[in-house]
């Protein structure tokens, strides 16, 4: 069993029953689960490898627009398996590789994606504690 932080980004909040049948569709469950309304410098902060990108201020703008729910993911092969059921970073592309894919159906563009995933173990580990605690849970 592997575990993921997966983000309900808030142009997906009005979408969170239908996200949390998808996970447990998929063969996951829920460790731990919280609803937060992440400030300027917390979101900075969690996606501070992007702060020299272009689309970081629109990131930062469209973070902090609402609440978003963070879910600790426990399951088989987690990391990846939750980025390839979301698919692509852009919600288009998403759209163009299947209709099924998450991103694909609650997401907009390249920023308003409705979705994230961890990308690997050492950022999932980073992720969990960031929202949760280093503590985990069952
Ligand atoms: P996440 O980290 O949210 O799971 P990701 O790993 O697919 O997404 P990253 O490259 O880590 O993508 O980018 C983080 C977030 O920044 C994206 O989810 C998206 O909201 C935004 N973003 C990334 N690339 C672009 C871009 N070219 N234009 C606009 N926004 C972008």
């Amino acid at each position: 069993q592997e575990r993921t932080l997966a983000i309900i980004k808030p142009d997906a909040i009005r979408y969170l029953g239908d996200i949390i049948s998808a996970v447990y569709e998929n063969g996951f469950t829920i460790a731990r689960m919280r609803m937060v309304k992440l400030s300027q410098n917390e979101v900075m902060y969690f996606y501070s490898e992007h702060k020299s990108k272009d689309f970081f201020p629109r990131l930062v703008d469209f973070m902090t627009s609402g609440s978003v729910v963070a879910i600790e993911l426990v399951g088989p092969d987690a990391i990846n398996r939750w980025r390839s059921i979301i698919g692509p970073t852009d919600s288009q592309k998403a759209k163009e590789q299947g209709p099924l894919l998450l991103r694909a159906r609650f997401g907009t563009d390249g920023t308003r994606n409705a979705l994230h995933g961890s990308d690997s173990t050492t950022s999932a580990q980073r992720e969990i504690s960031y929202f949760f605690g280093s503590k985990y849970g069952t």
